[in-house]
C-alpha cells in the first residue's frame, strides 16, 4: 500500500531521481568506452586527435619553462641582467633556448611515436579512452593550476630574482661548473625525499599523487600531472632550474657564469630524459648498452618508467627510484631498482585499485575516497587516516569503487 501510495503520489520525484542516477552513472561509474565501428568510432578518432593535440599543449606548457625562451628572463637567471647577451653570454643564451626548444618538440615526436609502437612494444592495445581521460584531467590542471598560480608566481618570482640572489651567501669559492652540479645534487635531494613522501604519506599521496601513477596504458602521451605535488616537489621542474639550481650554485661559486655551460649540459640531457614516461625510450635503452650505463648516473627514461610499475619486485615498501635526475640517492638509501629486461606493467600496486575510467572519477576519486574514510571513522582515528603511512587502512575500510 505504501508503496502504492508513493508510485501514485510522486511519478516527478521518482524520474528525478531516476534523472540524478543516470547523470551519476555517466560522470562517475560508467566505463566510457566507445565502440570500433560507425559513428563511435568516428567520435573517437575526433575525441582522440583532440586529446592527443591539447596533451601535446598542456606538456608543452609544462615543461617548456616559457620563461627561458627569453632572452631576458635568461640573463635575470644568472644574475647578470647588466651584461649584453649578444657579446659575453650569447653562446650560452643560446643553447638554453635551443635546449628548451628541443626538450619540448623530442618529447612531442616521443609521445606520437608511442602511441604508433605502443601494441608492437607492450603487446596490449593502445587504450584511447584513457588517453582522452587523462588529457581532460591534465586540461582541467593546466587551466586552473599553471595558469592562475605558477606562471604568474614565476613572472613575480624573476622580478625580485636578482635582488634574492644578492642576500645569498657563498660559503666556498669552486668552479662554477663544479658548483652548479653540486647544486644540482642538492636539490635532487629534496625532489627524492618529497617525491618520497608523496607515495608514503597518505595526505601527499591522495592529494593527487596517486593520480600520477595510476595509468595501466603509461606512455609520453598519458601520464597524468599532478597539480598538488607539483607545489612539494620542490627540486623539479619550473622552480628547480629557475630559482633552486642558481640560488644553490650561488653557495658554491662567488662568479656563477661560469656555471652556465653546466646548466646548458643539464638542459641538453633534460632533452633526453624529459619523456620519462615513453615506452619507446624503454625499448630504445632495452636495445643499447650506452644508453644503460648513462642509469649509473642519471635517471634515464627506463629508471623513471620502473618507479610506475605494479610488479611486486619494483615496490620495495611503496616504490622505488624516487630520483628526478642523479640515481645517486636512489642507490645511497636503497630505493634503486634497475630497470627490468622488458616494459613493466604500470598502473597501482593493488588489483583492486580504482581504473577510474570517467575523467570526473580519475580527478576526484582520491578525494572522495578520504572524505568517506574519514566520515566512516571515529574522530580519533583521523590523524592516521590523513597523516598515516599510505598502507595504513582504517578500522572502517572504503572500497576502492566509492
Ligand atoms: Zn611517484
Ligand atoms: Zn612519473
Amino acid at each position: 500500500m505504501i508503496s502504492r501510495i508513493s508510485s501514485l503520489s510522486s511519478p516527478t520525484s521518482l524520474s528525478l531521481s531516476n534523472a540524478l542516477r543516470q547523470v551519476k552513472h555517466w560522470l562517475w561509474d560508467a566505463d566510457l568506452r566507445l565502440q570500433r565501428r560507425g559513428l563511435q568510432l568516428a567520435l573517437l578518432a575526433i575525441l582522440a586527435a583532440v586529446a592527443m593535440l591539447s596533451e601535446f599543449y598542456v606538456h608543452g606548457q609544462f615543461r617548456d619553462i616559457p620563461g627561458l625562451l627569453n632572452a631576458d628572463h635568461v640573463k635575470v637567471l644568472y644574475g647578470v641582467k647588466d651584461v649584453d647577451l649578444s657579446r659575453v653570454e650569447a653562446p650560452i643564451a643560446a643553447t638554453l633556448v635551443k635546449a628548451s626548444v628541443a626538450a619540448v618538440l623530442f618529447a612531442a615526436v616521443i609521445g606520437l611515436a608511442d602511441v604508433i609502437f605502443y601494441h608492437r612494444l607492450v603487446g596490449r592495445p593502445f587504450d584511447w579512452e584513457s588517453m582522452i581521460n587523462i588529457s581532460v584531467v591534465n586540461n582541467v590542471f593546466l587551466l586552473t593550476v599553471l595558469f592562475t598560480f605558477v606562471n604568474p608566481l614565476i613572472e613575480d618570482a624573476l622580478v625580485y630574482y636578482d635582488n634574492a640572489l644578492s642576500v645569498v651567501p657563498t660559503i666556498v669559492h669552486l668552479n662554477g661548473f663544479v658548483a652548479i652540479i653540486i647544486a644540482g645534487l642538492i636539490a635532487d635531494f629534496c625532489y627524492y625525499w618529497s617525491h618520497r613522501w608523496g607515495h608514503k604519506i597518505r595526505l601527499f599521496w591522495n592529494l593527487g599523487h596517486v593520480n600520477h601513477h595510476r595509468s595501466r596504458n603509461l606512455t609520453q602521451l598519458t601520464y597524468p600531472i599532478d597539480p598538488p605535488t607539483l607545489f612539494l616537489n620542490i627540486g623539479n621542474g619550473k622552480v628547480f632550474v629557475l630559482v633552486m639550481l642558481p640560488v644553490l650554485a650561488k653557495v658554491f661559486s662567488t662568479d656563477i657564469h661560469d656555471s652556465g655551460w653546466a646548466l646548458a649540459f643539464i638542459m641538453i640531457f633534460e632533452a633526453w630524459t624529459t619523456p620519462s614516461h615513453s615506452v619507446v625510450l624503454y625499448y630504445a635503452e632495452l636495445r643499447s648498452g650506452i644508453l644503460r650505463a648513462l642509469r649509473w648516473i642519471f635517471v634515464t627514461p627506463a629508471v623513471h618508467f620502473t618507479h610506475h610499475s605494479r610488479e611486486d619486485q619494483h615496490n620495495i615498501s611503496d616504490g622505488c627510484n624516487f630520483g628526478a635526475r642523479f640515481t645517486l640517492w636512489d642507490r645511497i638509501f636503497g630505493t634503486y631498482v634497475e630497470p627490468p629486461p622488458y616494459i613493466p606493467a604500470t598502473g597501482l600496486f593493488s588489483d583492486d585499485a580504482d581504473y577510474c575510467n570517467t575523467p570526473l572519477r580519475y580527478l576526484f576519486h582520491p578525494y572522495v575516497r578520504m572524505f568517506q574514510e574519514l566520515r566512516r571513522n571515529n574522530i580519533r582515528y583521523w590523524p592516521a587516516i590523513i597523516f598515516g603511512r599510505t598502507s595504513y587502512d582504517p578500522p572502517v575500510p572504503v572500497r576502492s569503487s566509492v
